[in-house]
């Protein structure tokens, strides 16, 4: 057996020594060592060990060596080393969060915004530490009929999952309201779950507390059995990734889609209700999750193409190609560490392409992005020329008369 097989089988433990019997397992180990990994990462520049070099290090039998390092704290789980791998290997999706699960055991210490997100999600469902009960206040600032299922459990058509950002952030709040009009003037049947609802767990799982997440699994599964629905649909991208890639684990079964491609789908009767003309520039960044991991990149345009006036211009980087947020992987609760690591942040880094594209709108469609960009256009003192919005505000804003 060569030292990289058996140091597999080690960090794997339980759940990784059946993923080494796996075909996954033997194409990490055809890693070519080819070193477009490293180079395509945002952070590649920052990071002792890029995925090329933990496969390296892996078959040394020197993996404790990462295990020790707080290398992957870089790692925004943005997928575009998976997407570039060559071999296909499942990098994102499983190699980079199981050598995360094995450092964060070790960590002395985890970055204090990081801890705090954890243990709020623990305590509270959310990583604000709101309370659960709170989650759907939201629904009483917007005359929209919002049905919450423990109060009318009749079956629906569409469980939409708000999630936390868009339950708790002001900004996530605008996003909500504008779902909840454009679904109502749609005519879906849609239904929430208001506070029964806690995080999906995904960035939990992909940050460092796997735990965490299972127990986030574990619990909206149980709440999902008690009601008759036919499928989910959320705004954010980071829980479709949950619900389309971990939840099946644990013989999750619903169908899962993300509110931009629904949207789009009934493209057909939402295009005549913008009759608002709106003259504006419009960049549209793509979401990781929502591109890179979904492919979703033309929903998201021709929703923005469909709202008159609107002009598209694209940045440097885009569709699978797109440079990354920075807030995924736990990078939402990082930023005071990469500025103590005197590292730049992604947001900032993308900000440049929007600026230099001269439009006068950065549209996006995870919630992430909303504060992350409008915290980098304040930074850069571009608020009088730049503002960001959610593609269902982009929407709402065009609707005539609503
Ligand atoms: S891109 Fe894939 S094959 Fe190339 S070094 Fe990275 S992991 Fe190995
Ligand atoms: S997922 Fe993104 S940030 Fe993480 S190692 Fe791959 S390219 Fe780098």
């Amino acid at each position: 057996m060569l030292a990289g097989e058996e140091v597999i089988e080690q960090m794997w433990g339980v759940s990784l020594d059946r993923l080494y019997e796996s075909a996954e397992g033997q194409r990490i180990l055809s890693c070519i060592q080819c070193g477009t990994c490293a180079g395509a990462c945002p952070y590649g520049e920052h990071m002792l060990y890029p995925p090329r070099r933990i496969i390296t290090m892996l078959k040394a039998g020197l993996i404790e060596e990462v295990f020790d390092s707080d290398s992957l704290f870089k790692c925004v789980n943005c997928y575009t080393c998976m997407t570039k791998c060559p071999r296909e290997i499942k990098l994102t999706e499983i190699l980079l969060p199981l050598v995360k699960e094995q450092s964060a055991v070790r960590l002395e210490e985890m970055p204090a915004e990081l801890q705090k997100a954890i243990e709020n999600t623990y305590r509270y469902g959310n990583s604000y530490g709101e309370s659960a009960r709170k989650r759907a206040a939201w629904i009483d600032t917007i005359d929209v009929p919002i049905r919450i299922l423990a109060k009318d459990p009749t079956p629906v058509d569409i469980l939409w999952f708000v999630e936390c950002d868009l339950s708790y952030h002001p900004r996530g709040q605008d996003a909500a309201r504008a779902t909840a009009l454009l679904f109502h003037l749609l005519d879906l049947d849609f239904a929430i779950l208001g506070p029964e609802e806690r995080c999906a767990g995904d960035c939990g799982r992909l940050s460092w507390e796997p735990g965490l997440a299972e127990a986030l699994v574990d619990y909206n599964l149980s709440i999902f059995e008690k009601y008759r629905f036919n499928r989910i649909v959320t705004n954010d991208p980071h829980a479709l990734d949950a619900f389309k890639y971990r939840y099946p684990m644990f013989e999750f079964k619903y169908k899962t889609t993300a509110t931009v491609p629904e949207l789009h789908r009934h493209l057909d009767r939402l295009a005549p209700m913008l009759s608002r003309k709106l003259d504006y520039l419009v960049t549209y960044h793509d979401s990781c999750c929502l591109g890179r991991h979904n492919g979703f990149y033309d929903e998201p345009r021709a929703l923005l193409e469909a709202i008159p006036g609107v002009r598209l211009v694209e940045m440097e980087h885009t569709r699978e190609n797109s440079i990354c947020c920075g807030g995924g992987g736990g990078g939402m609760w990082l930023d005071t560490w990469y500025k103590q690591q005197d590292i730049e942040r992604l947001s900032d880094r993308r900000l440049r392409e929007v600026i230099a594209t001269g439009a006068d709108v950065l549209a996006v469609a995870c919630p992430y992005e909303v504060s992350r960009f409008e915290d980098a256009v304040k930074l850069a003192g571009y608020e009088d020329r730049i503002i960001v919005r959610d593609i269902t505000e982009l929407l709402v804003e065009a609707l005539g008369g609503h």
